[in-house]
């Protein structure tokens, strides 16, 4: 099983579908693995589109050799941004859970928003996939998040998406579980404008609530919550130290390597992370 040497903030790239050539995703991933290459108190997880991962992995061996061993290079993981819940059989078009495992990824994004919106994703079918994953190992990031801000029913609606996603799963198979709060209306494709460190720390709070009536307040200080929706150089500092979010899901600014590269670094500075857990399972 994967094992997170530390509490360190949880970087995550969603490439979604993008880029369109090979050349240009081994470019992407290159780029940023070099300019990570000193970063000593973050973890980076890049998801490319399924049909990257083989390439990505075979470039990235080396550095996860490294971090296995506890060396001070970036510990690099690499993601699928979706799968499916049967091991195998006849379901035309689907990766499952143990195939990215067997790949060698340590993460998967579920139930991102959009995958609701475009695939009809459910709250069930969510359900179906963490089960899934979480019996393969794999540490799966489900997202969840408001569609309009300031409703009165935001919170309602994060409730029912982590209740019905985490229906019938059992708090001993929890721990590797991670949130990702996306606000819907703070991702930049759909024309959003990132919510304010305010508003992440209230998101944060409210799953916490939700996961500690569901599994234990023990239990849940343990799942690590991510904030996504528009974030960029200038405001994820904030995100980590403000609304005090254990990590980033980042998809417009993850395709510009450079832009990546800084936010990381920006992340990287290990007096403010005193006093964070480490964590060793
Ligand atoms: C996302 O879609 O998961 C996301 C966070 O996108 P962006 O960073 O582009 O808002």
């Amino acid at each position: 099983m994967h094992k997170f040497l530390t509490m360190r903030p949880l970087i995550v790239a969603n490439w979604k579908c993008n880029p369109t050539t090979k050349k240009e995703a081994r470019l992407l991933f290159d780029s940023i693995k070099k300019g990570t290459k000193k970063v000593k108190n973050i973890e980076v997880v890049i998801c490319p589109p399924f049909v990257w991962l083989p390439i990505l992995l075979g470039l990235s061996t080396f550095a996860r050799q490294q971090a296995s061993y506890g060396g001070s290079v970036v510990a690099f993981g690499i993601g699928g941004q979706d799968c499916f819940w049967k091991e195998s059989g006849a379901f035309t078009g689907e990766v499952s859970a143990r195939m990215l495992k067997d790949l060698g990824c340590q993460y998967v994004i579920l139930g991102h928003s959009e995958r609701r919106i475009y695939f009809g994703e459910t709250d069930e079918t969510i359900n179906k996939k963490i089960k899934a994953v979480l019996k393969t190992g794999l540490a799966p990031i489900l997202c969840v998040g408001n569609k309009r801000k300031r409703s009165k029913e935001n919170s309602k609606e994060v409730r029912i998406q982590l209740e019905k996603a985490l229906f019938g799963v059992k708090r001993a198979n929890l721990k590797n579980l991670i949130i990702a709060y996306e606000p819907l209306w703070a991702i930049s494709t759909q024309g959003g404008i990132a919510a304010s460190p305010d508003d992440a720390r209230k998101g944060r709070l409210f799953i916490k609530e939700v996961l500690s009536k569901k599994f234990g307040s023990n239990c849940a200080k343990e799942i690590r919550i991510l904030y996504g929706g528009s974030v960029n150089v200038k405001n994820a500092r904030d995100f980590i130290y403000k609304a005090r979010m254990d990590g980033l899901l980042i998809g417009q600014a993850s395709l510009d390597s450079r832009e990546f590269i800084k936010i990381v670094k920006t992340l990287d500075r290990k007096s403010d992370l005193k006093g964070k857990q480490v964590r060793t399972f």
